[in-house]
């Protein structure tokens, strides 16, 4: 964070509740919430629920559960849909001061204009047609029927700010239309909402996609209007698909709901989803704070992230293999999975996510149906089992006593033991599944009995 801050920073994440978060969702709400961690600031869940058609209590839910699953549940939560009162006071003020004004065009006109405009080579800009519409002109359309939507009279002037990503930017607002920011039915669109809440809540900084670039341009102009102070903002690139198209809510299989279904760590997807893009390399982390430590928004990249599920998938496995038995010893006995820190520590080097865990613990506790192709080399060895109690140094006796009764060694030693306790033709370090398994299902095993 770049501006130096007296009072602590109240940073936000404001997603519509209209489907589930995907993954680049999450880097956004990561770095909001990271920095608001790291600066002994506030987290605030802002649910931008004014388009109440697509807005779903599920959806809000969900978002909380994923917030929660990747350790950063909010501070605080407010709803736009409760904030009415205050968008309404808004939006008087706009109009009393001339900077909201009714428009009375249907979608249709407004696309006849749009194309003409761009027939004629001029930019699809609004005409601001509906400024000149004297009391009289706008009694006689609503006397019709119709019910105005109203928009934000731009000043035409260059706008800037110096972005926490990006650094200078600047938006020339006569280029744009006046953007409409309350519907026909009365109903806000996002953009007035989202400056009368984040500066009534204080909002220090935001941090969002870089899809909302010229939004900032508006709502500084918003902002000005109201007379309140702008925030911080730092347009972060966004997250594409390993082919390069934009992720969408639509998009179910890269939902962190998906993610965590499918057995993916929440520090491996936070990791991800708040270093890719960067240039910091992507690697596992051993906490959301060494994250937040690794987070520097002058280092988000400006080209769009790739985000590829393989490389989520590689992550996750590095992560899994350094994972303590402390961090997972809850999860594991949810799951039936016995052995303790010893049988974490023989498996974690083979496991993608920690639920195969409970693979490994099957070949551990049986039943295992043995390969066997040598049922004479497997009697040797059998009868050379050494007794219980057995150790992390028994498959070193054990097998030092079969090479020297059968004379195989290597590969030819190995295998067909590896094969005959546990089925398989790899997997983790016998030395350690071997006192684990047990003599009596070791023994059974290696006679050709499930066990
Ligand atoms: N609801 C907006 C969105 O999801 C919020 C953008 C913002 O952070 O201001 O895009």
């Amino acid at each position: 964070m770049t501006a130096p801050s007296v009072t602590p920073p109240v940073l936000r994440f404001a997603p519509s509740p209209t489907g589930l978060l995907h993954i680049g969702n999450a880097r956004t709400a990561l770095f909001n919430a990271l920095l608001a961690r790291r600066e002994g600031g506030t987290f605030v869940l802002r649910l931008d629920d004014t388009d109440r058609e697509r807005s779903r209590e599920e959806y809000a839910r969900a978002i909380r559960a994923d917030l929660a699953w990747l350790g950063i549940p909010p501070d605080g939560e407010v709803r736009q849909s409760d904030r009415v009162a205050l968008h309404d006071a808004a939006a008087d003020r706009l109009r009393d001061m001339g900077l909201l004004y009714a428009c009375y065009e249907s979608p249709d006109e407004l696309e006849y204009r749009r194309k003409r405009q761009l027939a004629r080579g001029l930019p699809p800009i609004y005409d601001r047609a509906a400024l000149a519409l004297s009391a009289e002109d706008r009694a006689t359309l609503e006397a019709e029927g119709r019910r105005p939507h109203w928009r934000f009279k731009l000043d035409h002037r260059t706008v800037g700010w110096t972005d926490l990503v990006r650094g200078p930017v600047t938006v020339d607002c006569a280029s744009l239309s006046d953007p409409v920011l309350v519907r026909g039915d009365g109903s806000y669109l996002y953009t007035l909402p989202s400056v009368v809440d984040d500066a009534d809540l204080g909002i220090t900084h935001v941090i969002r996609g870089e899809d909302h670039v010229t939004n900032t341009a508006v709502q500084i102009q918003i902002f000005e209007a109201l007379g309140a102070a702008a925030p911080a903002f730092g347009h972060h690139n966004l997250l594409t698909t390993a082919s390069g198209e934009g992720l969408s809510k639509r998009l179910g299989h890269l939902s962190l709901t998906g993610l965590r279904e499918a057995g993916l760590e929440p520090l491996a997807v936070a990791a991800l989803a708040t270093l890719v893009g960067t240039s910091e390399a992507v690697r596992p982390v051993a906490s959301l704070d060494e994250l937040a430590g690794l987070l520097d928004l002058s280092h988000v990249s400006r080209a769009p992230a790739k985000f590829d599920e393989s490389e989520l998938t590689a992550l996750n496995a590095r992560l899994v293999h350094e994972l303590p038995y402390a961090a997972v010893g809850d999860r594991l006995a949810a799951m039936g999975v016995g052995g303790g820190a010893a049988f974490w520590e023989a498996v974690r080097g083979n496991l993608e996510t920690v639920d195969q865990a409970r693979d490994w613990w099957g070949v551990v506790a049986g039943p295992v149906t043995p390969a066997i192709e040598d049922p004479a080399f497997c009697a040797e060895a059998a009868a050379a089992l050494p007794p219980e109690p057995w150790d992390g140094a028994t498959w070193k006796a054990w097998t030092d006593a079969v090479k020297a009764r059968t004379g195989a060694k290597g590969k030819a030693l190995f295998m067909p033991l590896r094969k005959a306790l546990t089925g398989r033709d790899h997997g983790p370090e016998l030395a350690a599944l071997l006192p684990l398994i047990g003599r009596e299902a070791a023994r059974r095993r290696l006679a050709g009995e499930p066990a």
